[in-house]
């Protein structure tokens, strides 16, 4: 494979990066193999930002997500999904926000079969959640504007990355700050290095990998300030708003 590719974050030359098996999954990195499927799927490196991603998922359409990524078996590659990550990210949130929540409204994008934003509700928050795979229309501005976005482990799974800046952008209020978490690829994607890294696995669903610059240029195109709690927890905001001062400052 020859063909150069633009990069979907800062539109330089990118260039192909390594292969790997459709069926590689996170679960490896715990021991759980799957078959290899035989379907090789490639990985572009952008030497302009470092973002890298997988640009065969670029063609793909919801139900060829919902196919051959999100179906029966996609909890055999991601068991927390369901319940355990959820829970946690709402004890976490209800931790971070524990003042002033009741004036703030929330959004979980992307957030699956909804527990988050259940367990939250039932915690006194405004939660809305909000995921295209969980039934619901493609178009989110229907819910209108939030003061909080969450999008938890959401950046890595999306081929049409601006699309998915664009939607934050358009739900988040002047002031509202957006809390999301993916990991970041600095120090375990480089140039001229075969890929290891465990969360680089199409199985996942895992096809945008972000290095801290891609998502610095990702924020800034959407007139979004960027910073990192840790090497996978982020925020975008414009304005910081009081109740979330003691976060960011
Ligand atoms: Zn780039």
């Amino acid at each position: 494979m020859s063909e150069l590719i633009n990069c979907p974050v800062c539109n330089s030359l990118c260039f192909p990066l390594d292969v790997v098996d459709f069926n590689k999954s996170c679960e490896e990195s715990r021991g759980y193999f799957i078959t290899l499927a035989e379907i090789p799927v490639y990985y572009f490196l952008c030497h302009t930002c470092q973002f890298c991603f997988a640009p065969m998922f670029a063609k793909w359409g919801k139900s060829d997500f919902e196919e051959k990524i999100y179906n029966k078996d996609y909890i055999l590659v991601d068991p927390d999904y369901i319940e355990v990550r959820p829970r946690s990210n709402a004890a976490s949130l209800i931790k971070m926000f524990s003042n002033g929540f009741e004036d703030i409204r929330h959004l979980d994008y992307g957030g699956g079969n909804g527990l988050m934003s259940q367990i939250l509700c039932e915690s006194g928050w405004q939660s809305t959640s909000y995921d295209p795979f969980n039934g619901e229309p493609d178009e989110p501005s229907r819910l209108g504007k939030f003061d909080l976005i969450t999008a938890y482990e959401i950046f890595e799974h999306v081929a049409d990355v601006q699309g998915l800046a664009e939607n934050l952008s358009a739900l988040s209020t002047s002031n509202g700050i957006i809390l999301f978490s993916t990991l970041i690829s600095d120090g375990n994607i480089s140039p001229r290095r075969r890929i290891t890294w465990w969360y680089a696995s199409p199985r996942n669903g895992h096809i945008s990998l972000f290095s801290k610059k891609s998502l610095a240029k990702l924020a800034t195109q959407q007139g979004f300030r960027f910073g990192s709690f840790s090497n996978g927890f982020h925020a975008f905001w414009r304005t910081v708003p009081p109740w979330a001062s003691h976060l960011i400052c």
